[in-house]
């Protein structure tokens, strides 16, 4: 075994091999750009080598100053994780050049399957079934769109060099065909340095299904299926394993046949055969064709491991090391079933817009596999995927497991951006999807019902309201609680774009009443825990005025600014302002008179209550601006105590 590995990655992926290198004894160097000199990745490894800008280009892309840092560093081999350049043949080259080991399968086996043309023919040669369609050379938009024409509408358009769903274009008629190619064409160009592309039958109903293979430079042993339909613009969002309804025999088709492709290749390492299934006829053991090799271990892994009980990480470095293959086809089983849900900070209204931000906060439930990149505190940055984490759950059934995905995906707390965590708390209870019937459309479908935005009911509200003053932590001796003790005062909270008003009614440090709409909140502490009209309140987290709920997966509010005019009077202000719109209805302060911190000067109506405004602190009256019965606008001054003498 490799005495130490640097890792050419950074995000989660990292953080996961890490987790094994350390458990086999083996020593980790991580590398970092300027965005991420304070990441998780780097805070884990036994040492961290700079190597360059933010911009990938300019760091986790530069093959040349991650060797020089693995060989600076005495590392025996380098793992390069997923993207990046996991699949670039040159940096393996170059990897072994240098006298390094890569931890992944040979240039050439990277080449055999870099382009999806060339991949298809060496697949039909080896006897794979290939999805039905055109993967030649002649690239003349007339020849393809007679390719087309032959194949059938629809069709898909293919960057030969695409991945991540770049450069792909469903074109349903032939009408369609030269304006979808034109785009195609365009974006692979950009993406990829290449514009060429194949045409393929579109599979109605499609399922997206993969074949974990493994191999040892000549023989490949498969570790089953994850089935990943569940995607978005090609793009999977949660994956299982194994795929529901798979029959015995489909699974050995499958299986052989991903074998087959592992070894006409030579393969070393973990890979995955990918396929697509017409999920219309159900599945049938000659109902599946190849559509890529991925030759890196791919995002969903977990979910292979958690059913199979084998660590591809482990067998990775043990192979990469010279080891045999571990385990045999034969001593390969399924246990029960698991799940995986990718957690993303994105929008997923907007169309699954990425997002940045701060992380100030982020818990997963115990029960479940939580793979992540980041802690709470952490920056999102643009320059990289925005992942945040996976949640992997594993179950004896399939119910069992969707269950406890579910179950995992409502206890997880995540604040400081928006996130998709209730689309896939959302994806997790689709009774279709329960049912196992899917196909990579039913995101696009049933969209509609799958972005709800969240209603915060009278509890959340209240509890953002108990939060956001401070009162959740709140001591009886807290300065603070003094000074609102003898008041009603209203509080406003902007929750989903709307103003929501709160009348809070302070009765000790251990209970107060809120009137949120029509209903009278009651909340207690009892035995240091809060409840809502009896029921245990849900978490909760402060980041200065934004206050984040965790119950619907998290409900966001805002603090609305007057508090901030009325709290500035409760520190050291000279000036006492109106903090909303309002009458004033009595004043109590005279010019000259002597006020003590807390003493109440005046008192505005508004929003159908009474605030007292207080003296922020000791001090003289120096001037009375308003008059009781005088209606003032937010921010008005009201008294003015003379400037502190100290
Ligand atoms: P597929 O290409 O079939 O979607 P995966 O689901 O395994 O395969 O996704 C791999 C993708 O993850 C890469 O193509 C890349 O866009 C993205 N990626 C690369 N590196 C990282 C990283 N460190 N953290 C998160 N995502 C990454
Ligand atoms: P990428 O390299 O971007 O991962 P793939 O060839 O793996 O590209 O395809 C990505 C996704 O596009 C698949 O998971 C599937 O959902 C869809 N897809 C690909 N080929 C077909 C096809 N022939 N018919 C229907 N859907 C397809
Ligand atoms: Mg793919």
């Amino acid at each position: 075994m490799f005495e130490r590995i640097l890792i050419a990655n950074r995000g989660e992926i990292a953080c996961r091999v890490m987790r094994t290198a350390r458990s086999l004894g083996v020593e980790v160097v991580a590398v970092c750009s300027d965005a991420d000199r304070d990441a998780a990745h780097v805070a884990m490894a036994d040492r961290a080598v700079h190597i360059g800008g933010a911009a990938p280009a300019q760091s986790y892309l530069r093959g040349d100053a991650i060797i020089a840092a693995a060989l600076e560093t005495g590392c025996g081999a380098i793992h390069p994780g997923y993207g990046f350049l996991s699949e670039n043949p040159e940096f393996v080259e170059a990897v072994e050049v240098a006298g390094l080991v890569f931890i992944g399968p040979s240039a050439s086996a990277i080449r055999a399957m870099g382009l999806k043309d060339a991949a298809k023919a060496l697949m039909e040669e080896a006897g794979v079934p290939v999805v039905p369609g055109y993967h030649g050379s002649n690239q003349d938009p007339e020849h393809l769109a007679g390719a087309a024409d032959a194949i059938g509408y629809p069709v898909l358009i293919k960057a030969v060099a695409g991945g991540g769903g770049k450069g792909m274009r469903l074109v349903e008629r032939p009408e369609g065909f030269m304006e979808a190619l034109e785009s195609a064409m365009g974006e692979a160009r950009t993406a990829f340095g290449n514009a060429a592309v194949l045409i393929e039958k579109f599979i109605q109903k499609p399922r997206h299904i993969e074949v974990q293979v493994f191999g040892d430079g000549s023989r490949a042993v498969h570790l089953f299926e994850r089935d990943c339909s569940l995607q978005r613009r090609h793009q999977k969002v949660i994956e299982e394993a194994p795929a529901p309804g798979m029959t015995p025999e489909m699974r050995a088709a499958m299986g052989q046949a991903a074998v087959r492709a592992a070894e006409a290749i030579g393969y070393k390492g973990a890979g995955t055969v990918e396929f697509i299934v017409d999920g219309s006829r159900g599945l049938r053991p000659d109902g599946f064709w190849f559509m890529e090799m991925n030759t890196r271990l791919q995002v969903e892994h977990p979910v292979t491991e958690a059913i199979t009980g084998v660590d591809l990480v482990e067998w990775q470095l043990r192979v990469a090391a010279g080891e045999g293959l571990p385990k045999r086809q034969e001593d390969l089983a399924i246990n029960g079933h698991a799940f995986e849900a990718r957690l993303y900070a994105e929008d997923v209204p907007k169309g699954f817009l990425p997002a940045t931000g701060r992380l100030s906060h982020l818990v997963f439930p115990l029960d479940c596999r939580a793979d992540s990149g980041v802690r709470a505190g952490d920056e999102i940055s643009p320059w990289y995927d925005p992942m945040i984490a996976k949640v992997i759950t594993h179950g004896p059934t399939r119910a069992v497991a969707l269950g406890r995905l579910a179950a995992a995906l409502k206890g997880t707390e995540v604040a400081g951006t928006v996130t998709n965590l209730a689309f896939l708390g959302a994806l997790a209870r689709h009774e279709g999807f329960a049912r196992g019937e899917m196909d990579t459309g039913l995101i696009g479908r049933d969209i509609d019902r799958l972005v709800v935005p969240p209603v915060a009911g009278p509890h959340e509200v209240a509890l953002a309201v108990l939060a956001a003053l401070g009162l959740l932590e709140a001591a009886e001796d807290e300065v603070g609680f003094v000074l609102w003790q003898p008041l009603e005062r209203e509080v406003r909270l902007v929750h989903e774009g709307a103003e929501i008003a709160v009348r809070l009614r302070s009765l000790g440090p251990d209970a107060h009443d809120l009137q949120v709409g029509e209903s009278t909140v009651e909340a207690r502490r009892v035995g240091g825990r809060w409840r809502l009209d009896g029921q245990p309140a849900p978490g909760v987290a402060v980041d200065g005025r934004r206050i984040t709920v965790f119950a619907q997966y998290g409900l966001g509010f805002d603090l609305v600014d007057p508090l901030a005019r009325e709290g500035a009077a409760g520190g050291n202000a000279a000036l006492i302002e109106a903090p909303m719109p309002g009458l004033v209805k009595a004043v109590y302060a005279k010019a000259g008179q002597t006020v003590a911190k807390g003493d109440r000067l005046a008192v505005l109506e508004a929003m159908k209550m009474e605030h007292s405004l207080l003296a922020a602190r000791d001090g003289v009256v120096a001037e009375v601006l308003v008059n009781a019965g005088e209606q003032v606008t937010a921010g008005a001054a009201l008294v003015r105590l003379e400037e502190d003498a100290a």
